[in-house]
């Protein structure tokens, strides 16, 4: 039994080993499989790594190149920026330029409107042409004639200022009248003759040479009150007078021949328009109209009717 056992047992032995070796290989093909999968897995990992690495190092390459144009951008901006508010002063310039043009052009306009006569100083010098009319004359309401008189005219343009006068002299209880206001060169002249008449050569001292006259403005009045009758003379000594020395100018009016000038006689009736920022100023400065300057008094001629 034993040899048979023995023989049965070496045909064992043989396939076992069999079975091991080819086992064995078996497993050895597999790790080795494995070994070279690992391996180029490795390889690939590191394959990835390093093209990850370049990718990055690409990003950041980017990152700062855009960086950079980000920065030059700004740099732009700003610039242009900062040329935008120069064209911004500069239209600002332009608009205020464009404004004072535009002004100027309005005061030259307004100027050329505004009759340079009404300012001027008369004298033997130099005086109003005797064919001077003004531009346009309006009827004084015939309750401020007075009642010796029939039809007075004044300067159109300067009439408010004078029926505000008469109607502020009013309301302070004073019976303010209009003697004498626009008067044409040959009714001057005729005047002046009348005159001449009566007082010889001595009518010189009180009644202006044909021409000179400021009443053929028609911004000249000669005022009077109803107890004179339609007399000049007196007048200074009237409440009136006063009240006109103290508030003619807030109306632009001005007494022409004050007291002791030493231009012409005394008229304490005879008032001028001159505006009322020029009766204003020579109020407040006590100047007489004709001891100003001319040039000085044409400075007033834009603002003459405001
Ligand atoms: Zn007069």
């Amino acid at each position: 039994m034993a040899p048979m056992l023995n023989g049965r047992t070496h045909w064992s032995v043989l396939v076992l080993c069999v079975l091991l070796a080819g086992g064995a290989g078996f497993f050895f093909y597999q790790t080795t499989q494995l070994k070279s999968s690992l391996v180029t897995t490795a390889q690939e990992a590191d394959d990835t790594e390093s093209h990850l690495t370049q990718r990055l190092a690409e990003a950041v390459e980017t990152i700062q190149k855009r960086d950079g144009q980000l920065s030059e951008l700004e740099n732009e901006l700003e610039e242009t920026k900062e040329d935008l508010r120069d064209a911004e002063r500069t239209i600002e310039e332009f608009e205020e330029e464009y404004r004072t043009t535009i002004n100027a052009v309005k005061d030259l306009n307004k100027l050329s409107q505004i009759d340079e006569e009404l300012l001027q100083q008369y004298s033997r010098v130099y005086f109003l042409n005797e064919n001077y009319i003004p531009e346009r004359l309006t009827q004084i309401d015939e309750k401020w004639v007075d009642a010796t008189k029939s039809d007075e005219y004044f300067l159109a343009q300067a009439w408010p200022f004078l029926e505000d006068l008469l109607e502020d002299a009013e309301r302070d209880d004073i019976d303010l009248r209009v003697l004498s206001a626009y008067r044409s060169f040959d009714e001057q002249a005729q005047l002046k003759g009348q005159y001449l008449q009566t007082y010889g050569e001595g009518a010189n001292t009180f009644s202006a040479d044909q021409g000179y006259s400021e009443h053929q403005l028609g911004t000249a009045v000669d005022f009077t009150i109803p107890a004179l009758a339609g007399q000049l003379a007196g007048f200074g000594d009237t409440e009136a007078y006063q009240w006109l020395l103290d508030n003619a100018y807030k109306h632009g009016f001005i007494l022409s021949y004050p007291k002791d000038n030493a231009f012409y006689v005394y008229e304490p009736w005879h008032w001028r328009f001159v505006g009322e920022d020029l009766a204003r100023d020579l109020n407040r400065d006590g100047r007489n109209f004709y001891e100003v300057p001319q040039r000085e008094l044409n400075e007033y001629r834009l603002e003459l009717f405001d």
